[in-house]
């Protein structure tokens, strides 16, 4: 298990959670040294690293303060924790829910996914501000066009997935997607916030192709939100295709999907 993943995931709302948003309201009341508690007053504001938003991470404008750091850091500076795994149970009072148990050997796999292809090489979280806002563009277009194209739901239908589905989860269709060597009618299938996954449905088995289209470092895993969900079943099956994935909650049950691709 990476810590780094859950940082990631949960920094956000255990700053929301601990803390009152600043004057500015654009950042958050520093509990450290109380600034941004006036009525234009600036506290913690999120970090930047070499002009890269760092996700969950804030830093106090306080010249004197100068804190800096992200969900857990938080908690090891409010609570005097310094053990991550006792970080981690306090984050988990804080939020009222687990965040370990069920997503603990999913992050496994992912993190080792991660390691293989970074052949080793750390690098920093880099999240791109103005490609995410392009890739929602991109999502929402796809989204009308599928529910304006026979092609695109006459598809989906022959794999059992409905309309309303289709609504649910966001689903799109391309008649001709042309990305990086795919020129294709496509499915598109957003996987979270960040990304989504191009399928060709052509029935030439040799242009067949998916492309994934990221905005960070890091490939979203679709539906990954349903582990987090307090509703979520204890089986949550683990996939590679989202079409699979959407299989398997038609039918009743819940599932996640890797995505594959490049
Ligand atoms: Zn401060």
């Amino acid at each position: 298990m990476k810590i780094e993943e859950i940082k990631r995931l949960y920094s956000e709302e255990i700053f929301e959670a601990l803390l009152d948003r600043d004057g500015s309201g654009a950042g958050y009341v520093c509990p450290f040294c109380a600034s941004g508690a006036g009525p234009k007053g600036t506290g913690l504001r999120p970090l930047y690293v070499k002009g890269v938003k760092r996700p969950g991470s804030y830093k106090c404008f306080n010249a004197g303060c100068e804190w800096a750091g992200d969900g857990l850091d938080l908690i090891a500076g409010m609570y005097h924790i310094t053990e991550p795994v006792e970080q981690i149970r306090k984050a988990e009072e804080i939020l009222r829910r687990p965040l370990l148990d069920r997503t603990e050997s999913i992050i496994d796999e992912f993190s080792k996914d991660e390691k293989t292809q970074d052949k080793g090489n750390k690098k920093p979280v880099v999240i791109n501000d103005k490609l995410i806002a392009e890739i929602q563009a991109e999502i929402q277009k796809y989204h009308a066009n599928l529910l304006e194209s026979k092609a695109g739901l006459d598809y989906l239908a022959a794999r059992g997935i409905s309309k309303a589905t289709a609504i649910k989860y966001k689903l799109g269709f391309c008649d001709n997607y042309n990305r990086d060597g795919m020129n294709t009618p496509a499915i598109i299938y957003p996987d979270g916030p960040t990304s989504y996954t191009a399928r060709s449905i052509t029935t030439n088995e040799s242009s067949r192709k998916v492309r994934k289209r990221k905005g960070g470092e890091y490939q979203d895993i679709f539906n990954f939100n349903v582990l987090k969900d307090p509703a979520c079943p204890p089986v949550v099956y683990v996939v590679e295709g989202q079409a699979d994935a959407l299989s398997i909650i038609e039918a009743g049950g819940q599932a996640i999907a890797t995505g594959g691709g490049t």
